[in-house]
């Protein structure tokens, strides 16, 4: 298991996270409660510091570049 990332802040440590990697190499954090709730955007700008729907948990790891 990866050491969470700092710069992510909140969502670091949320339960509905989703890393994945670009095709550059780059990490990005996705939000899984954008998917079924729009006042939460797909790629929060990070670091979050304050989020309603935080809730503390692993969250995912990283899936391979997006297509
Ligand atoms: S619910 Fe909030 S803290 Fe959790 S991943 Fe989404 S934006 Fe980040």
């Amino acid at each position: 298991m990866r050491p969470r990332d700092p710069s992510f802040g909140l969502c670091g440590s949320c339960r509905y996270r989703r890393e994945v990697i670009g095709r550059l190499g780059a990490t990005y954090l996705l939000c899984r409660r954008s998917e079924s709730d729009s006042n939460y955007p797909k790629y929060p700008r990070l670091p979050l510091l304050r989020c309603a729907g935080y809730e503390e948990g692993e969250g995912e790891e990283p899936e391979s570049p997006e297509t």
